[in-house]
């Protein structure tokens, strides 16, 4: 059954999450739903420890001490978990895209920690996507992400990304959307694609480019269509609409030119998006998938 995730507006939440021990409660619930239980030997009975913020296994063969953070994205974080918490609530109700800028001023911390923060949310967002494949009819193209828009053509742009952009659509409308970092438009990067995003035996529309026929291969239906220049839009409608609105965000906030983060700037739109339906329980979802999701170190990012 589907969790049942909180509405919160900015009001309740700043009431709910008051100081580090409300976040604290709110973690333990989402590590340990049924209450406490020792991740080594499975004792529920614990002793914590403030200091340190640990909850030992009263089991004397055991005595491990565990901690709400450990094997979150706040693992053996020195921020606060109150500015953890404001971090994603804010981060994930701006659908202009928070700068690490506006979030340090906000917060009271250097940008460079606001960035890190913010990257390990988003890959918070990424994992829980991740977990999710594509359904039903599926509107697949690549687009070109940075150096200038009247160089926007297939495989042309030195200084360009290709992203591969899957829309599964329902009667015309757009469900779910996903989006790829790749390092070309090859039969190979589509395959592999495809099978991370998207469930057996769907159903493809791709215009004409020749590296789609490798859809033929797989178990799904390929429906293609040839169409010359500006006419791709009305065929593609959804993946030329998200092509144009990921930009937009993109060029408003982060001045995205590089590769390098490209990808989690992309999941954190495609977060927002597949749930523009739950609004009002952004917060409560992404703090979930924050407590669920083992984060990015530091030298990952930073390599
Ligand atoms: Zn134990």
């Amino acid at each position: 059954m589907e969790k049942p995730y909180e509405d919160i507006n900015l009001i309740e939440f700043q009431s709910k999450y008051k100081t580090e021990e409300d976040c604290e409660k709110r973690l333990f619930e989402l590590r340990w739903p049924n209450g406490y239980e020792c991740p080594r030997c499975g004792n529920k009975e614990y002793i914590y420890l403030p200091k340190r913020k640990l909850y030992e296994c009263k089991n004397k063969d055991c005595y491990y001490q565990a901690s709400v953070t450990a094997g979150t994205v706040m693992h053996r974080t020195r921020t606060p978990l109150l500015k953890w918490f404001w971090a994603i609530y804010l981060l994930v109700t701006d659908k202009r895209g928070l700068s690490a800028l506006a979030l340090s001023k906000k917060l009271a911390i250097s940008t460079w920690v606001a960035w890190t923060m913010m990257h390990k949310i988003r890959k918070g967002m990424s994992d829980r996507d991740t977990d999710y494949k594509l359904a039903g009819i599926i509107e697949m193209d690549d687009s070109y992400f940075g150096g200038t828009r009247e160089d926007d053509k297939r495989g042309r742009g030195t200084g360009k990304t290709a992203v591969l952009i899957e829309v599964a659509t329902n009667d015309d409308a757009m469900n779910y959307a996903k989006m790829t970092v790749i390092d070309a438009v090859r039969g190979e990067n589509i395959l592999n694609t495809i099978n991370g995003n998207v469930q057996p035996k769907q159903v493809f529309k791709t215009d004409g480019f020749s590296a789609y026929n490798i859809i033929n291969t797989t178990d799904h239906q390929h429906q293609k269509k040839v169409v010359k220049g500006k006419k791709a839009h009305t065929v593609l409608k959804w993946v030329h609409i998200l092509a144009s609105n990921a930009k937009s965000f993109l060029d408003g906030t982060y001045h995205v030119t590089g590769k390098k983060h490209l990808q989690r700037y992309l999941d954190e739109f495609c977060y927002r998006l597949n749930r523009r339906k739950w609004e009002g329980q952004l917060f409560d979802r992404l703090v979930t998938a924050c407590a669920c999701s083992p984060g990015v170190t530091w030298a990952e990012l930073t390599s």
